[in-house]
């Protein structure tokens, strides 16, 4: 038995300029004067999750709140997962290429799929729905606060393991990310790494795999029978 294990964000679809929109878009629906442009997003990507990169914009910035950041951060997370859920549902997303050719050959092989991911459980299931017709594919979708200590730590990988039921191993994951990638490794996975728009510039040290997307796919295949013969 084997299975591959996805990120989301950047792996499945370019999602992070509709994440960036949404945020701005909670951010002015609670009147605040915050504004996100895509430089200073980048920045905030090296923070998983959403709810603890608003809390490091907010301490970078020294911004002084009138509201409890407690009770604000939560309530604009909401307010931005509605407006996130909304242009997914729209299909304001772009998939990675190759990525639906490829996980339709990994269910016809028999392999097993799984989510690893710091985004929540309502941001997976609207771009699942709206990009692969529903969740059922993955059988194991390890998301959002499940686990307290989000990438590059290897929490969220591990409870993706521990419900499948499976040794690292047996799994390879895919990710875009230098976070994500740590928290593979870290969790005893072998990486492929497909980088985003977001991502690019990152350093993929460690990485068994590094593509630009999966349209070309044979080099996973050759990666994932050596891991099957070892
Ligand atoms: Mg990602």
């Amino acid at each position: 038995m084997s299975a591959f294990i996805f990120d989301v964000d950047g792996t499945l679809a370019e999602t992070e300029e509709v994440h960036r929109a949404a945020f701005n878009a909670a951010f002015a629906e609670a009147s605040l004067p915050w504004h996100w442009e895509s430089d200073r997003y980048k920045e905030l990507l090296r923070v998983s999750g959403g709810k603890e990169r608003m809390r490091t914009f907010v301490d970078e910035e020294e911004i002084l709140s009138e509201t409890p950041l407690d009770d604000l951060i939560p309530r604009l997370h909401q307010t931005k997962t509605r407006h996130y859920g909304q242009a997914v549902a729209e299909g304001q997303f772009v998939l990675r290429p190759g990525i639906l050719d490829f996980v339709a050959e990994a269910r016809e092989r028999g392999i097993r799929l799984a989510i690893a991911t710091t985004t929540s459980q309502e941001n997976v299931d609207a771009l699942l729905a709206a990009a692969f017709g529903g969740s059922e594919a993955f059988e194991v979708i390890a998301c959002g606060d499940m686990v307290a200590a989000k990438k590059p730590a290897p929490d969220i990988y591990q409870l993706a393991l521990e419900r499948l039921g499976l040794p690292a191993a047996a799994c390879l994951s895919f990710e875009d990310s230098s976070n994500g990638l740590r928290a593979a490794k870290a969790a005893g996975l072998r990486c492929v790494v497909t980088p985003a728009q977001y991502t690019v510039d990152e350093d993929f040290t460690g990485a068994d795999l590094v593509l630009p997307d999966l349209r070309n796919a044979g080099p996973v295949w050759e990666l994932f029978a050596a891991g099957a013969a070892a």
